[in-house]
């Protein structure tokens, strides 16, 4: 029996590719003096779905790739039991592009500089649904400084889709099985969303 033929990889949007060349090549901020690799972003650019970190850590910095530690496993894990979906069916970035140093939080004058990226990102993606991972993206996003733990368990109306916000899957390995818990149902969330 012949396999089937695979199915085309989605095409990316040029203005993406040439965003992605040029945050590669940023300098607008200290945090590029440190870095291996710019984390720009991974997945499907056309996804219905897309996550939102914070900031990539020391694996993310030098293999150039969002959530590929310990965190990222446990992401992708809640992601396929919870909404059955893969990296392939979404697409993932941060709130910096770059490591800040010893993995401390983003600085205010970061997140700023960095948020023209991602703003960018989600105009050119257009998904549906934007899950926020941690303080940080939610923050930003929702423009609040409201902590996670208020924000989260319940969607916000976002562009001209659904804000879903959640705990940092680094805060799940953290707090165990109450977090995760939260988790799950945030992500059953995300994807009643999506519908
Ligand atoms: N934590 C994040 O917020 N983003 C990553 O890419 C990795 C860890």
């Amino acid at each position: 029996m012949t396999e089937p033929p695979a199915l085309p990889e989605p095409t990316e949007p040029p203005e993406l590719t040439e965003l992605a060349e040029q945050a590669s090549r940023c300098t607008l901020c200290r945090l590029a003096a440190g870095r291996t690799n710019v984390v720009f972003g991974m997945g499907n650019p056309r996804a219905r779905l897309m996550f939102v970190g914070e900031a990539p850590g020391q694996q993310e910095d030098l293999r150039g790739l969002p959530f590929v530690g310990r965190s990222g496993q446990l992401l992708d894990r809640l992601m396929l039991e919870e909404m059955g979906l893969t990296r392939s069916d979404c697409y993932i970035a941060n709130t910096l592009k770059c490591r800040p140093p010893g993995n401390r939080d983003p600085l205010p004058d970061e997140t700023e500089t960095c948020r023209p990226y991602l703003e960018r990102q989600l105009e050119l993606i257009d998904p549906k649904v934007v899950v926020t991972l941690g303080n940080f993206a939610t923050r930003l996003l929702l423009a609040t400084s409201e902590p996670i733990s208020r924000l989260r368990g319940r969607s916000y109306p976002y562009r001209s889709g659904h804000l879903v916000p959640t705990f940092h899957p680094s805060a799940a390995l953290r707090g165990g099985g109450t977090v995760v818990a939260q988790m799950r149902a945030d992500l059953v969330r995300a994807k009643e969303a999506l519908g």
